[in-house]
């Protein structure tokens, strides 16, 4: 009768199966000179935990006849910890290729940051610095202080704060001057700008968490200067308006804007807030690029109050950022939600070098990594492409043939939403019909398993690698050998 520990596969030779009581004691497993090793590098706690972790899944292996003799003898165990340990310690927030064409992917963290945001975060978080803490009068400061001069520069508003994101921008902004003045809770929006960003953020949803009363004027296409006034009454407390950032309303439509919905506001006592979203603090149409509305603009036209985004076409770290008049800044920067929506010191040092970049817009193309990635030139990127496909054609053959493609890519984030980049891109695609989805996916995995992993865009039974964001193309190249392993 065969051991139920004795397994015979394929008709190769008897392989035996371990037994639990094989297994090495934690203890022994520690003591071994590979274990004492391990205990030196990394301490006990992990060392043991992980011993620990891994002689419990042998010893299931075990009694269930799946574990191989030679993986219960200590040398295979030793190895196997050090895997462990060190896969236990590898960060799981890590750097990938981006190839997908969206330029601002907010699953891929959006803008990156600029060599000198790089800097000044190195620079001011090892150690204390000045975040509320004014040098020149030597007593405490306000951390909005680093950045306001800056943005009041930059947009040309008489004030400015910072929070977490356009988001908590948005909601704060609402919140505050909603509830400024005593009985007026309303705030007057447009049917057409009622948007939904992704997520949890609908504009109908922040206004009751803001504490707000949403009144929708105007139909989803077509909005008046009438409906507006009509709207305003005893318990306004704002008028709004939000950029459709992710959408277009093309056709038979009209909107009100700013200059002269500040017009009518004003002449009820009423403000304005203007929510962009993209926050392009630049005529983006000077670089060749789809024209986007900046808070310059909006504060020029009588908005009291302009939100926008930090990470998206600013090109900086996650962050709200408010601009406007004075005495609106001053209501929101006062408002009780603030402390919990602040920024914090690691963004803020980013956020502050970002801007500074700005003050240098002849050189903005070079310093600023999403503007430098919106301008290159479709003809590079393809030179880029055709030069890179011999060797991703060899590292995937025989299963996948490669050829270089126009594409189009996105800007991303919502920002510009209609409009498309051309680009150009490597095109993998199985060499055999039957099954071709499979080993598309297949491809997919193998992209996102390597050390850099790769993440591209699946699009008419093709993988596209679109190269507009691949700076570096040796970074590409050096995953290849490793994805011919994979592919194997
Ligand atoms: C993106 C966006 C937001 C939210 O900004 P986050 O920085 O992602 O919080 C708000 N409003 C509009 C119109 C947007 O496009």
């Amino acid at each position: 009768m065969a051991r139920p520990h004795e397994s015979v596969v394929d008709g190769s030779p008897a392989r035996t199966s371990a037994q639990p009581q094989d297994l090495p004691a934690v203890d022994r497993l520690l003591r071994s000179a590979a274990g004492q090793a391990l205990l030196a590098e990394h301490g006990h706690t992990l060392v043991a935990g992980q011993a620990r972790a891994l002689l419990d899944e042998c010893r299931a292996q075990a009694r269930a006849g799946t574990l191989d003799t030679a993986d219960a003898a200590l040398p295979a165990l030793a190895e196997a910890l050090a895997a462990r340990i060190a896969a236990r310690l590898a960060p799981r927030m890590r750097r990938v290729l981006n190839l997908t064409g969206t330029v601002i992917h907010t699953n891929l963290g959006r803008a990156l940051l600029a060599d000198d945001a790089l800097a000044q975060v190195m620079a001011t978080m090892a150690g204390p610095n000045n975040l509320e803490y004014d040098l020149e009068a030597g007593g405490r400061g306000d951390r909005d202080s680093l950045v306001e001069e800056l943005l009041c520069t930059l947009t040309g508003a008489e004030a400015a704060t910072v929070v977490n994101n356009n988001a908590a921008a948005v909601l704060l902004t609402i919140a505050a001057l909603a509830h400024a003045r005593e009985g007026r809770r309303e705030v007057v929006v447009s049917r057409g700008e009622l948007v939904e960003i992704g997520g949890a953020f609908r504009m109908p949803d922040v206004m009751a968490a803001a504490g707000a009363t949403l009144v929708e004027v105007g139909t989803t296409n077509r909005t008046h200067a009438r409906d507006y006034e009509r709207a305003i009454g005893e318990r306004t407390a704002l008028l709004m308006k939000v950029h459709t950032s992710n959408y277009a309303v093309q056709g038979f439509t009209a909107a009100v804007d700013e200059a002269e919905l500040a017009r009518i506001a004003h002449a009820h006592g009423l403000p304005v807030a203007t929510d962009l979203g993209s926050g392009a603090l630049v005529d983006m149409v000077a670089w060749g690029l789809p024209a986007e509305p900046t808070p310059q603009s909006k504060l020029a036209a009588g908005c009291d109050v302009v939100t926008f985004s930090g990470d998206k076409l600013l090109g900086g770290p996650q962050a709200g950022l408010i601009v406007g008049r004075r005495d609106a800044i001053e209501k929101i920067r006062r408002f009780p939600m603030k402390r919990a929506l602040r920024m914090s010191k690691l963004p803020l040092a980013a956020l502050e070098a970002t801007l500074r970049l700005y003050l240098r817009p002849e050189r903005l193309a070079r310093d600023l990594p999403t503007l430098r990635l919106l301008t290159r030139a479709p003809a590079h990127i393809r030179a880029q492409a055709q030069a890179l496909q011999p060797a991703l054609a060899a590292a995937v053959a025989p299963r996948y043939a490669v050829a270089v493609v126009d594409t189009l890519g996105q800007i991303g984030s919502g920002s510009l939403p209609v409009e498309r980049l051309p680009s150009a891109a490597l095109a993998i695609a199985p060499v055999a019909k039957k099954g071709a989805g499979r080993a598309l996916d297949a491809l997919a995995a193998a992209l996102r398993a390597l050390p850099l992993p790769v993440v591209g865009r699946i699009a008419d039974d093709r993988l596209l690698l679109d190269l507009r964001c691949l700076e570096r193309s040796e970074e590409l190249a050096a995953q290849l050998p490793a994805l011919q392993e994979r592919l194997a």
